[in-house]
């Protein structure tokens, strides 16, 4: 449990490094601990420690430890979602990061007007089109958004990308780049209901990258709570 203590001061000083840096405000960086595959206690351990927001990438994980973890948590879906699992996470999830269908979006939109609520919500992009990976194409991020805006139950409120793992960061921050030059373009075109607020993007491995070119939101699941193990 301690290396998890020690990892996540490790990641923050690592932000506020960079931020000094760069000339941010770590605080305007917000770290998702990913916990899938963690288990509850572990999860807890991390939220004692400071962690405010969790990500998982499976419904089903959601609905198994979402009574269990104690403590003034948010969750974010950043996995891939299917339409007939939304109603289950709707009233559960504080921001879900992978749009990337309308019919998924018009879901997401019902249900939360069902339940009287507004969700927010992220655009998943596929920046560096890579059949493996889900999100839309970037050419069409922006007609996308403007679809989305159109629907009373959502709040578009940023972007998402996964990028390709390459052990040499530096291949993926032109990558990063990109994504940050559409954000600050829809920013600017001042779209009715889309703010670009979060910008999702780093993982364990270029997590440091991606807030050099402009992250607000990383997701880091290994280099917290270490290498998962998904035969439990
Ligand atoms: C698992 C996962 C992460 C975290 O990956 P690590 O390399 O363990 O930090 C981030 N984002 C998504 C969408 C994931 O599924």
């Amino acid at each position: 449990m301690q290396e998890i203590r020690d990892n996540i001061t490790n990641i923050s000083h690592n932000i506020r490094d960079i931020c000094i840096r760069t000339g941010k405000d770590p605080d305007s960086i917000t770290i998702i601990a990913v916990t899938k595959t963690i288990d509850p206690d572990r999860i807890n351990y991390a939220v004692e420690c400071g962690i405010q927001n969790i990500g998982e990438n499976k419904v089903q994980e959601i609905m198994a430890k979402y009574e269990n973890i104690e403590g003034n948590v948010k969750w974010h879906l950043i996995g891939h979602l299917q339409t007939n699992k939304v109603k289950y996470i709707i009233d559960k999830v504080e921001l879900i990061h992978s749009v990337d269908s309308i019919s998924l979006a018009e879901e997401i939109s019902r249900r939360a007007e069902k339940a009287g609520l507004v969700r927010n919500v992220l655009v998943q992009v596929n920046v560096a089109q890579e059949d493996t990976k889900f999100g839309i194409d970037y050419e069409e991020t922006e007609s996308f958004v403007k679809q989305l805006s159109q629907l009373s139950g959502i709040r578009v409120k940023g972007l998402m990308t996964i990028a390709p793992y390459y052990e040499d960061t530096e291949l993926v921050r032109p990558v990063f780049r990109r994504l940050k030059e559409k954000y600050d373009s829809l920013a600017e075109a001042d779209i009715i209901n889309v703010e670009m607020k979060y910008l999702s993007m780093g993982m364990t491995n270029d997590y440091k990258v991606a807030i050099e070119e402009g992250s607000n939101m990383v997701r880091v699941g290994t280099g917290i709570f270490g290498a998962r193990n998904y035969n439990i």
